[in-house]
């Protein structure tokens, strides 16, 4: 059997975590292994203030309570991807304005943004799908020219960049995940990535319950207390023991999931190029980090053909998001701008293939030799 996925594990984890059970005697937020965690982060993003979070959803949601989200307020995000991205901002009161994405990249299309901007509109998110950037100069641009601002959900795009720029660190704030599923793991987690300084104050008292508590550790205040909203933002030490030896290894796990990513890309050339199928497409200002690779078939009914096929040679292979205008929640909490052209057909065509840290070249082979034959039986 071929996984879709298998979540990350390079080999320190368990030291690590024994180290901060026995050695550190901390195994709540904020020790250690957390404040490496964030170092790191700033390190190698460069970016004002990195703080790790429960998950990227709570990141999210950290998000909207500094950008001050209120009743009625409006939020500009694609409708192809995950629910945190716009649920977080639903929670504080905003409606939700989707705009369609491009079909190249599956990212939100930055031409439709500007007609979508009412008086309401306070916030723009980007999500780079798959680690693929979204078209940031003209986002930014937007933002600027209408005075919103810009959370990017960059969950699938730690360690890929735009314009030499990582992802995350470009807008307002920035969102990571560190879910089972992502690049680099810790079980659940995440990270707020913060550009601007008016928030990081602000953004510590959300994380720690609304107290003033990191002040209060770095000896800023006597005693803590109460001065704002918030909630417990921050992870176990725990998890960030194990997080901190996947970012010590980051390149390698990068390196190794790009490789898995170009073998595929090589091997299924031929169908792209005998018009079977679609190949991910990388703008030239994006650097990626593999975080997916997906194919794009002819529809619905041949994706579901394929997937079955797959799974009778013991392979998993997936679709992605339900668009979610079209969701329950979706129709109640947003509505969609324009005229979704994209959006819904190429959900519906996309289909992710198994891409991990480790997974074998010989894996890879026999999807790409799967896919294939196939396409072989099919044309008989
Ligand atoms: C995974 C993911 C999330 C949620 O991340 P969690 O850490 O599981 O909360 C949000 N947005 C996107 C685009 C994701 O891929």
């Amino acid at each position: 059997m071929i996984n879709f996925n298998i979540p990350p594990f390079v080999g320190k984890e368990q030291e690590y975590i024994r180290q901060a059970i026995v050695e550190n005697n901390k195994i709540c937020g904020d020790g250690p292994f957390t404040k490496k965690c964030n170092q790191w982060l700033m390190d190698k993003t460069g970016t004002r203030k990195a703080l790790l979070t429960t998950s990227c959803t709570h990141a999210l949601e950290m998000a909207a309570i500094l950008c001050d989200i209120k009743e009625g307020d409006e939020v500009i995000a694609p409708s192809y991807t995950f629910v945190s991205t716009v649920n977080a901002f639903v929670l504080r009161g905003a409606k939700i304005v989707f705009v369609d994405i491009r079909p190249d990249t599956m990212n939100i299309d930055e031409n439709l943004i500007e007609s979508a901007i009412t008086e309401k509109t306070k916030v723009i998110i980007p999500v780079h799908y798959a680690g693929v950037s979204c078209e940031m100069d003209k986002i930014m641009e937007i933002a600027n020219k209408y005075n919103l601002y810009v959370v990017e959900d960059a969950a699938q795009g730690v360690m890929a960049t735009y314009k030499g720029k990582q992802l995350g660190t470009i807008g307002n704030l920035g969102t990571y995940s560190f879910h089972e599923t992502k690049n680099y793991s810790m079980g659940e987690g995440g990270a707020l990535l913060i550009r601007d300084k008016e928030f990081v104050e602000r953004a510590e008292i959300i994380r720690e319950k609304g107290t003033d508590r990191s002040k209060f550790f770095r000896g800023q205040v006597d005693k803590y207390s109460w001065v704002d909203l918030g909630s417990s933002f921050l992870p176990s030490e725990i998890n960030a023991a194990y997080l901190y030896a996947q970012l010590e290894e980051a390149e390698k796990i990068n390196n190794n999931r790009l490789a898995s990513w170009e073998l595929y890309y090589n091997g299924l050339s031929g169908l792209k190029d005998k018009g079977l199928i679609e190949l991910p497409v990388i703008p030239k200002e994006c650097v990626h980090n593999a975080h997916m690779f997906y194919i794009k078939l002819k529809d619905l009914e041949e994706r579901t053909e394929l997937i079955n096929y797959l799974k009778e040679r013991g392979i998993a292979s997936v679709f992605h998001y339900v668009p979610l205008h079209s969701a329950k929640a979706g129709l109640e909490f947003g509505r969609f701008h324009g005229e979704d052209r994209y959006t819904t057909k190429e959900s519906e065509r996309l289909l992710r293939l198994p891409l991990y840290y480790g997974l074998k070249d010989i894996d890879v082979e026999k999807v790409i030799s799967s896919i294939k034959e196939y396409f072989k039986v099919k044309e008989k």
